[in-house]
């Protein structure tokens, strides 16, 4: 039983799961189970198992904790299970939760027109077809809030201009949520930003997906041109008014991160444990010589931090409570504990922790996307700053 692994969870804080999120999170563990040396392969050779990926789907791995009618609700608690569970089997396969679910499927739930919601929610909950989020520009990442991406009207249509960096699934063939700036005078600098839905396919769309990484290569991430791109009007989600939209997803996502991050620390804590207690160097295990013991235990207090911080996020959001800055500090310890984890977990591993059939090196490398994305450390930083001043010290 997955609430007894108490070698991981030491303080049992994920002994009381209610049966319906213990569901969720025993489909998210049966998913990923046994698709280690597939997606160790994805990863060496830098190809996204797109088909595999999008049956998360199919068995209904998408949620994320998104309150709608049309798709089967899961707890906060449940969609935070699934993020650890599945990162702890595969960070790419993590990622494609964080990108399907947490961005794209939540971003047409929040705005889009009961329209747009017929016709794409249910092919995005299922994988049929691939969902993207395209906030990052090549000039604006940090800084999003400044995107430089345009859409103007030209009679009954938009026309979008600009060009997204690092989106996942956005050379997949499917649908992208592009944020765009549209002319209105009217309109504060930061209510000016709109959402558009555009297919993949449109002309002027062209996605290139970005080679030569070294973290989470069994997912791609596309650069975006966006070449006087036309849509219909009601491509617009009219529930999307400005930038704080867009910031709303990414809060929403941030506690994604937090729990992803928890489950790569697990499988490296997993890891050095197990390879600990099976190395023989000078006639005795790891496991037995003090300062491995020590290092053990330091691992354990800070995957038992991060379990703390997990499980308490959870509860605050589903009380309503959660406030957008919690879920950065959340993001902003456990992804750098994580770091650390991996680091301490890929030593106890001696040479065998930098090959890749070891795993621990793959969780390191992905880790450090998932430390970028969503907010990277400073500005997690700067957000936690700026609530607990009242100053703002971003620029
Ligand atoms: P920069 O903003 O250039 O930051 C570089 C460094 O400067 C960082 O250390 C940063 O903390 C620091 N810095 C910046 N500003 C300040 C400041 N004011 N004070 C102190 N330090 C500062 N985006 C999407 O829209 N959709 C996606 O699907 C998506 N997926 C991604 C997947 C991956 C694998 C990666 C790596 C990124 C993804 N992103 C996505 C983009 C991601 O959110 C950005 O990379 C991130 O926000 C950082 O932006 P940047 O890379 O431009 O770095």
């Amino acid at each position: 039983d997955l609430a007894e692994r108490l070698d991981t969870d030491y303080y049992a804080v994920f002994a009381d799961i209610p049966a319906a999120d213990r569901d969720v999170w025993n489909r998210a563990k049966a998913f990923v189970d046994g698709l280690g040396d597939r997606m160790q392969r994805a990863w060496d050779a830098a190809e996204y198992p797109l088909d595999l990926a999008m049956s998360l789907g199919a068995h209904d791995l998408f949620n994320d904790g998104i309150e709608h009618p049309d798709l089967t609700f899961f707890s906060p608690l449940a969609a935070g299970l699934v993020n650890m569970e599945i990162s702890r089997g595969d960070g790419s396969l993590g990622t494609v939760v964080a990108v399907q679910g947490g961005l794209a499927l939540r971003t047409l739930a929040a705005y889009g027109s009961a329209e747009q919601q017929a016709r794409w929610l249910s092919p995005l909950a299922r994988g049929e077809v691939p969902g993207a989020f395209a906030l990052t520009e090549p000039d604006h990442g940090s800084d999003s809030v400044g995107l430089a991406t345009t859409a103007r009207r030209e009679g009954d249509e938009w026309v979008l201009d600009g060009a997204k960096k690092w989106i996942g699934n956005g050379a997949s063939g499917g649908v992208t949520f592009v944020w765009a700036r549209v002319d209105d005078p009217d309109a504060p600098e930061h209510d000016a930003v709109r959402c558009f839905l555009v297919e993949q396919s449109v002309p002027g769309y062209t996605g290139t997906v970005i080679g030569g990484k070294a973290s989470l290569r069994g997912i791609h991430q596309a650069l975006i041109t966006l070449d006087g791109v036309r849509l219909p009007a009601d491509a617009v989600l009219p529930g999307a008014r400005s930038f704080k939209d867009a910031s709303r997803v990414l809060y929403a996502t941030r506690s994604g991160v937090a729990w992803s991050a928890l489950g790569h620390a697990t499988a490296c804590y997993e890891a050095a444990l197990s390879y600990a207690q099976q190395r023989t160097q000078f006639g005795k295990p790891l496991a037995r010589f003090q300062m491995v013991q020590e290092r053990l235990a330091q691992m354990l207090e800070e995957l038992t931090a991060m379990q703390l911080y997990c499980r308490h996020l959870a509860d605050l959001e589903r009380s309503g409570g959660l406030r957008p800055t919690q879920a950065s500090l959340a993001k902003y310890h456990n992804t750098r504990a994580a770091r650390r984890i991996a680091q301490t977990a890929r030593d106890l591993l001696g040479g065998n922790g930098i090959l890749i059939e070891y795993g621990v090196m793959t969780h390191m490398a992905d880790i450090e996307a998932i430390h970028t994305y969503e907010g990277t450390e400073s500005i997690q930083a700067l957000l936690i700053g700026r609530d607990i001043t009242g100053m703002s010290a971003f620029a």
